[in-house]
């Protein structure tokens, strides 16, 4: 019987300092079937990071020609800058039997919802204050910045009773293994497996 089964997608939100970068990169180091959608960004590469690796970084005028051209699954205005999925590499790794694993934020996410099937995931802080500590420990954002992020964080928590799962991320090996759980199941549904079913019933026929 072949129980191999196509490529899903998983998508996590989370307002920024949630801890959803850490969660990805520990996901995708546990399991190699994944193919993480690099995104492209107008916004200017933080230190360590790497044009093609963690983003895509682009000017504006591309950013918006690229739009135009419907060349992402979804794209939105997050913090003032923009960012978008490009549709060709999320289509072609699905196709190719590739999980997905998109960082995204909540209005892209849900745009993506409206016609791509997957497990839709929101992270939490376990509180405000936790929040605005991480934020302001990590030190690479401004003050500014740190402020327009908490501002936007209630706004997208509203946000999080749209998605299928939560995970709060309180302790992070219990958030991980729940982010775990959640990937795992969504591999073993029944619509990721069309046709076991019947295959294995065909076995009856045969007799
Ligand atoms: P950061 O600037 O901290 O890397 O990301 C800011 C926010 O943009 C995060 O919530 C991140 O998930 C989101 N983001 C990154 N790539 C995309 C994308 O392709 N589409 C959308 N809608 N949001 C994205």
């Amino acid at each position: 019987m072949n129980t191999t089964r196509p490529g899903i997608a998983l998508i996590l939100s989370a307002p920024s300092g949630a801890g959803k970068t850490t969660l990805v990169k520990r996901l995708t180091g546990d399991f190699d079937r994944f193919a993480y959608s690099v995104s492209y960004t107008t916004r200017a590469p933080r230190e360590g990071e790497q044009d093609g690796v963690d983003y895509h970084f682009v000017s504006m005028n591309r950013f918006e020609k690229l739009a135009g051209e419907g060349f992402f699954a979804e794209w939105a205005r997050v913090h003032d800058n923009c960012y978008g999925t490009p549709m060709s590499s999320v289509v072609a790794n699905l196709q190719q039997g590739r999980d997905v694993l998109f960082d995204i934020d909540v209005q892209g996410a849900l745009s993506l919802k409206q016609w791509l099937a997957g497990a839709y995931v929101f992270i939490l802080p376990p509180s405000r204050d936790a929040l605005v500590e991480r934020l302001t420990g990590r030190g690479k954002d401004s003050d500014e910045i740190v402020a327009t992020r908490m501002h936007n964080a209630a706004g997208e928590i509203a946000m999080a009773r749209e998605f299928d799962y939560l995970v709060v991320n309180d302790d992070l090996d219990t958030a991980y293994d729940q982010l775990r759980a959640v990937y795992l199941a969504q591999g073993q549904r029944r619509g990721v497996h069309v046709g076991l079913v019947d295959e294995l019933l065909d076995q009856w026929k045969m007799e």
